[in-house]
C-alpha cells in the first residue's frame, strides 16, 4: 500500500506558500477560506505563525470562512502542530496561516482535517475546485457565521505533550530552547519547564521579523544556539522551524546534530520500547532503515512530504498494523500516540526522555549510529521528467523504486532523483557508506543528466 502523489494547481505538498504581494494575497485568502467554508461544515479553527502578513491573511481566511456561514475560532498565534491537536480535539477543521521554514517575506496556509491531519491530495483537489472554477457559497445576513477569539486554548496542547512524560523526567537538565522568534516561544520552553528541566532560551520574542535568525533552522543559523549550550553546561539545544512542526537538535558539545541522525536516534528508542512498523519518505537516510533492521522493527516507505507519511500510518492502523512512529529526514517527527502529523514540541520533550531514560549524552547517542554520508544537490532544468525517464532506462539493470521520482541502488548506495513540482529543479540525494562511492555516483548522474540535456 503506498500512497500516490497528485498534481495540484494551487497547493504543494505542505499546502499554500507564496510570497506576501505576490503570489499570495488577501483576495485569494479570502476565496480559500469561503471554499473551505463551502466545503466543510461545523466549527473551524484558524491559527496564524509570528510574520508580519499573518494578520491581513488570517483576517481575510476568517472573513471567508464567516461569510460562507462557518463558525470561526481564532486561537491567535501557536504552532502548526498545536492548532492540528486544537482541530482533533474539538473542531470541525482548522486553517494554520503559515509559510513554515520560508524566509519573512512568504506566507501560506496549510488545510487541517477534523482528525488533525493536514488536507490530503482528494480532498485539496476538491478546495481547488471550489477555489477556481465553481461558485462557492457566500451566506446572507441571517447565516453569517459567528467568530471567538481564544488565545488560552494553546494551553491544552501545552499540557497534552507534557502529560505525556510523567515523572519529571527532566530534572536536574538544563536545556536551551531556540524557537527562532516563532510560536514555539510560548509553548516548547513551558513544556520542558513542565518536565522538570531548567530552560535557557534565545530568540525566544515573538517576532515576525525574524531579527535573530531565519525560519529554517540550519546549522549555520544556530550558532548562538551551539555557543549557549556549551557555556551554560546544557544536555542540548533544540530549534523550530517557523512554525514549529520541526526540530533539530545541538548536542552538549555544540554540535549540530544531522536530522537523519536525529531520526534514528528517536526510532532506536521507540523501538526498544514496542515493535512495530516506522513509516517515512524515500528521501529519508539509509541510517533509519539500518536502525529499525537492527531493532526487528518493519519500516514503510512513501512519497516525499509528511502528509503523505500521515496517512500511510493512518492506513495501517487501519488494516491492524502496529506503527510505532513516522516522521522525515527534516526534523519532522510523528508520535502516533500523540497525533498524525509532525510535533516539534513532542520532538523536543521526547529527546528529554531518552536522555533520561538511557543516561547517555546526545553526542554518545549519534555516536554508536551507523555512518552514512549523504550528498544533496540540485539541478535548475525544465527537463525533469525527460531525464528521469531516461535514467530509469540507463539504470534499468539496478534496482528502482519509483514510490517519488527514480530511486536507485548501486553497491552501497542510493540515489534519489526527483523533480520539484513547483519549480524547474531536480533534487538529488545520495545515501552511501563510503564517501567515495557516493561521490562517485553522484559524477555518473551529472555526466549522465549533461547527455540527457544536450
Ligand atoms: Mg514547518
Amino acid at each position: 500500500m503506498i500512497t500516490k502523489k497528485i498534481q495540484k494547481r494551487l497547493f504543494g505538498t505542505n499546502g499554500v506558500r507564496g510570497i506576501t504581494g505576490k503570489e499570495l494575497t488577501p483576495e485569494l485568502v479570502m476565496k480559500i477560506g469561503a471554499s473551505l467554508g463551502t466545503m466543510r461544515k461545523g466549527r473551524i479553527a484558524v491559527g496564524r505563525d509570528t510574520r508580519t502578513s499573518g494578520r491581513t491573511y488570517i483576517n481575510a481566511i476568517k472573513s471567508g470562512l464567516l461569510a460562507a456561514g462557518r463558525d470561526v475560532v481564532d486561537c491567535g498565534i501557536l504552532p502548526t502542530p498545536a492548532l492540528q491537536y486544537l482541530v482533533k480535539e474539538q473542531f470541525d477543521g482548522g486553517a494554520m496561516i503559515t509559510a513554515s521554514h520560508n524566509p519573512p517575506e512568504y506566507n501560506g496556509i496549510k488545510i487541517i482535517e477534523p482528525d488533525g491531519t493536514e488536507m490530503g491530495d482528494e480532498e485539496t483537489l476538491k478546495l481547488e475546485r471550489l477555489i477556481f472554477d465553481e461558485p462557492f457559497s457566500t451566506h446572507t445576513w441571517d447565516h453569517i457565521g459567528h467568530d471567538l477569539n481564544a488565545p488560552r486554548l494553546i494551553e491544552k496542547y501545552i499540557t497534552a505533550v507534557a502529560n505525556h512524560f510523567t515523572g519529571k523526567p527532566g530534572r536536574g537538565m538544563t536545556v536551551v530552547v531556540d524557537p527562532g522568534s516563532g510560536p514555539a516561544c510560548i509553548t516548547t520552553p513551558r513544556i520542558l519547564s513542565l518536565m522538570g528541566c531548567n530552560v535557557i532560551t534565545i530568540n525566544c520574542i515573538l517576532d515576525g521579523t525574524f531579527p535573530g535568525r531565519l525560519p529554517e533552522p540550519s546549522e549555520e543559523g544556530l550558532q548562538n544556539l551551539s555557543s549557549l549550550v556549551v557555556s551554560s553546561g546544557a544536555v542540548f539545544g533544540i530549534a523550530h522551524d517557523g512554525d514549529a512542526d520541526r526540530a533539530v537538535f545541538i548536542d552538549e558539545k555544540g554540535q549540530f546534530v544531522e536530522e537523519n541522525q536525529e531520526f534514528a536516534v528517536v526510532a532506536q528508542h521507540i523501538c526498544r520500547q514496542s515493535k512495530g512498523t516506522i513509516v517515512t519518505p524515500v528521501s529519508t537516510g539509509q541510517i533509519v532503515e539500518m536502525i529499525a533492521k537492527k531493532e526487528n522493527c518493519p519500516i514503510t516507505f512513501t512519497p516525499v512530504g509528511s502528509i503523505y507519511v500521515a496517512r500511510t500510518m493512518l492506513s495501517l492502523i487501519d488494516q491492524g498494523e502496529h506503527v510505532i512512529f513516522g516522521g522525515e529526514g527534516n526534523g519532522g517527527l510523528i508520535f502516533p500516540d500523540h497525533q498524525f502529523c509532525r510535533d516539534g514540541g513532542m520532538s523536543a520533550a521526547m529527546m528529554v526522555l531518552i536522555l533520561a531514560s538511557t543516561g547517555k549524552k546526545l553526542s554518545g547517542l549519534v555516536k554508536q549510529l551507523p555512518k552514512r554520508h549523504i550528498i544533496k544537490d540540485k539541478i535548475v532544468t525544465p527537463q525533469g521528467e525527460k531525464i528521469l525517464e531516461a535514467l530509469g532506462v540507463f539504470y534499468s539493470q539496478n534496482p528502482i523504486d519509483r514510490t517519488d521520482g527514480l530511486k536507485v541502488f548501486k553497491d552501497d548506495s542510493w540515489a534519489l532523483i526527483r523533480s520539484s513540482g513547483t519549480e524547474p529543479i531536480l533534487r538529488i540525494i545520495i545515501d552511501s557508506e563510503k564517501r567515495e562511492t557516493g561521490i562517485a555516483f553522484h559524477e555518473e548522474l551529472k555526466q549522465e543528466i549533461q547527455k540527457i540535456v544536450q
